[in-house]
């Protein structure tokens, strides 16, 4: 199956890839996953991203676009996926799809997670990463077991810096900006299904599944 998944940032759409890459057998592709280990590295990619990722911004279209079409050019190129975080923008969404097209094959389908804003500003906020193994808690959904200590290496914990209050709050701007013709583009090709991203990670999932029935059977 090959999959894209949207949604504002938090409403869970990396935990909710990684589970449907699990029951699917799909590679999971987050350029934010992708960026974030460039910045770590301290590559031309990772410099050229960080001053946008830090203040909340996108990441210029072409940058993302060369590393999702690199990913797909390869002679290990996947051939069921999910893409998670990309497209962003219609510009985003027409190169995929003529990479895409390039290979002779498509998306199934292009999940989105709805959640409203005041739900994503709590769970954001409470978010907080290892920065040695990069394990992810929340102070209030999953806390550690000693507080601000990762229960794997006891390194102390922090925020990120794109998930500090004002930061949240300028993505969310930017995902309400640009998300409506994404939407359209892929409503006018059929292959838009909305799942509510409201409730436990396992509800969440179930809603995912139930919404792939039909891909499901295809496959
Ligand atoms: P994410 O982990 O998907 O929420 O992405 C974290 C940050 O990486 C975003 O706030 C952007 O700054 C950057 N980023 C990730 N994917 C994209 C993309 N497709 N287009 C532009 N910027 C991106």
């Amino acid at each position: 199956m090959r999959l894209i998944i949207l949604g504002p940032p938090g409403s869970g759409k990396g935990t909710q890839a990684k589970l449907l890459c699990e029951r699917f057998g799909m590679t999971h592709i987050s350029t934010g996953d992708i960026l974030r280990e460039a910045i770590r590295n301290h590559t031309p990619l990772g410099r050229q991203a960080q001053k946008f990722m830090d203040g909340g911004q996108l990441v210029p279209d072409n940058l993302v676009n060369d590393i999702v079409a690199e990913r797909f050019r390869r002679p290990d190129r996947p051939e069921a996926f999910l893409l998670d975080g990309y497209p962003r923008t219609l510009n985003q969404a027409e190169e995929l799809a003529a990479v895409l097209r390039e290979l002779r094959v498509a998306a199934d389908a292009v999940l989105v997670l709805s959640v409203p804003d005041d739900e994503i500003v709590r769970r954001m906020s409470g978010r907080r990463i290892c920065p040695s193994d990069h394990s992810l808690y929340h102070v209030t959904f999953n806390p550690p077991k000693v507080p601000g200590i990762c229960d794997l290496c006891r390194t102390p914990l922090v925020q990120r810096a794109d998930d500090k209050e004002a930061t949240v709050l300028n993505r969310l701007r930017q995902y309400h900006a640009t998300v409506g013709e994404l939407l359209e583009f892929y409503r006018r090709r059929n292959l838009l299904r909305e799942v509510n991203g409201l409730g436990s990670i396992q509800e969440v999932f179930a809603s995912c599944l139930a919404s792939l029935q039909l891909e499901k059977d295809k496959c």
